[in-house]
């Protein structure tokens, strides 16, 4: 019963090595769900996935062996490859997702305080909000003119481009925020990002404010007002990079849930002629409790897993529910992992381990397994068999002691639909911080065991 530290066995060390340098390259250039959705529409199109939209506009069939993909909003990503048998005898689906935590701007964001201008924000997502101050920013994401035309903004992860940041109190004088509770000691509406400190020449009121906004106009070609139709989420800024004297992991913002993202959709863009129709899910909206339209609740999944279905010449109601409910799931999300400044927190014979593969979560939540999917012991031996048989190293693994928190993912929403679902994900430390760990090996074998699943 003892899962391996696959560093001991592995005879693949350059191969985790180039994975891992696409994959930190991927967490670069993508630092959210827009960002990831257009990086991975390019690398579709070049891999011959076509739209479904075109496929639906043109009225073209699909058959076994064709590959499409559609995006919801730009935020949401479904990538379909048909399968030799009818999809109603199921799907093989892969469901992670590309929003991350971080500050989102708010609507009217901009304003000048003691000769700074100022952005205000509001926190996206389970953060602690003393960990994002006193960090170099990056400003990513769109703003949307009254003409529909659409800037896209991504200002302090360029090598020569300005950070923005959340300034902290000097420890002089936080004899009494040093006091307060860890969750109040940042308050969250005190997380305003400073933007600018020079004043606009000629300008006697808030002329910070107005040199920040002439400079916008001037370089984006946008107004104050334009805020109000704007998504800007403030990032940690920066690359990510190797980690450990040894380079064997991988620190980086946003691994949570991108790490389980690049690797699902790796696995699905090399995939060729599957048996059971190949899925890839990348929802947004996860850390917020998938909510709204491009999130796991949304009605987009069935639509077009129905349009999909249309496609192929065999769609009915019934004949979508049968499909969805002879489907099998990997919620593919990350785990925490063992830490050894904080053991107190974890069953060291239940809790996931950097180095030991990808870690299945038979169920998650909080409370006595409270709004947790609790995955069929059926569904676990399909699953232990064909990865044993395909070589993988994995481990099981539970969110923390019992009654130490909890959490979910968007496992239990897939099973509402009769799936067999099951977390299946990389292993993280520092979860939530502005820079997340993970294990070189971890995200490779990762990538392996979501290949054979597919092929399951
Ligand atoms: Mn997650
Ligand atoms: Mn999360």
């Amino acid at each position: 019963m003892v899962s391996e530290n696959l560093w001991n066995k592995t005879a693949a060390r350059q191969e985790i090595s180039a994975f891992s340098e696409d994959y930190r390259a991927f967490l670069t250039a993508c630092k959210t769900e827009r960002e990831c959705v257009s990086y991975m529409a390019d690398r579709l199109q070049a891999g011959g996935y076509q739209k479904l939209s075109d496929v639906i506009r043109e009225n073209r069939p699909l058959a076994s062996g064709d590959k499409v993909y559609a995006d919801m909003m730009g935020k949401a990503l479904l990538i379909f490859q048909i399968g030799k048998r009818p999809v109603t005898e199921g799907m093989r689906i892969l469901g992670a997702h590309i929003d991350s935590p971080r500050l989102d701007l708010k609507q009217r964001p901009l304003y000048e305080d003691g000769e700074l201008a100022m952005l205000d924000t509001h926190y996206y997502g389970g953060i602690k909000k003393y960990q994002w101050t006193a960090l170099p920013l990056a400003l990513h994401g769109v703003i949307v003119k009254k003409d529909g035309s659409v800037v896209r903004l991504s200002l302090g992860d360029g090598e020569n481009d300005p950070v923005l940041g959340v300034s902290d109190l000097l420890p002089h004088l936080a004899g009494k925020q040093m006091e307060k509770k860890a969750r109040e000691c940042v308050e969250g509406e005190n997380l305003n990002i400073l933007a600018g400190s020079c004043p606009l020449e000629g300008e006697n009121k808030d002329a910070v404010k107005a040199g920040i906004l002439k400079l916008l106009k001037e370089q984006y070609s946008i107004e104050e007002e334009d805020f109000i139709s704007a998504e800007i989420e403030a990032v940690p800024a920066g690359p990510a990079r190797d980690y450990g004297l040894d380079r064997s992991m991988i620190m980086a913002y946003g691994q949570d849930d991108r790490v389980c993202a690049y690797t699902s959709f790796r696995a699905m863009i090399e995939m060729e002629n599957p048996e059971y129709t190949s899925v890839c899910l990348l929802t947004d909206k996860e850390e917020i409790g998938s909510v709204g339209a491009t999130g796991m609740h949304s009605r987009f999944f069935e639509d077009t897993v129905a349009e999909v279905m249309n496609a192929c010449g065999c769609y009915s109601e019934l004949a979508l529910h049968r499909a969805l409910r002879n489907t099998k799931v990997l919620s593919s999300d990350v785990s925490a992992a063992f830490d050894p400044n904080y053991p107190e927190v974890m069953d060291k014979n239940n809790c996931a381990y950097l180095g030991r593969g990808p870690v299945f979560n038979k169920y998650t939540g909080s409370r006595g397994k409270s709004g947790s999917n609790d995955a069929n012991a059926e569904y676990i031996a399909w699953l232990r068999n064909i990865l044993d048989k395909g070589g993988i190293g994995y481990q099981t693994s539970e969110l923390g002691k019992v009654d130490a928190g909890g959490g979910g993912t968007i496992a239990y929403i897939l099973a509402n639909l009769g799936m067999e679902v099951i977390d299946c994900g990389v292993a993280v430390l520092n979860m939530h911080a502005p820079f997340e760990i993970t294990s070189k090996i971890d995200v490779y074998e990762t990538y392996r065991a979501y290949r054979v699943f597919l092929r399951g």
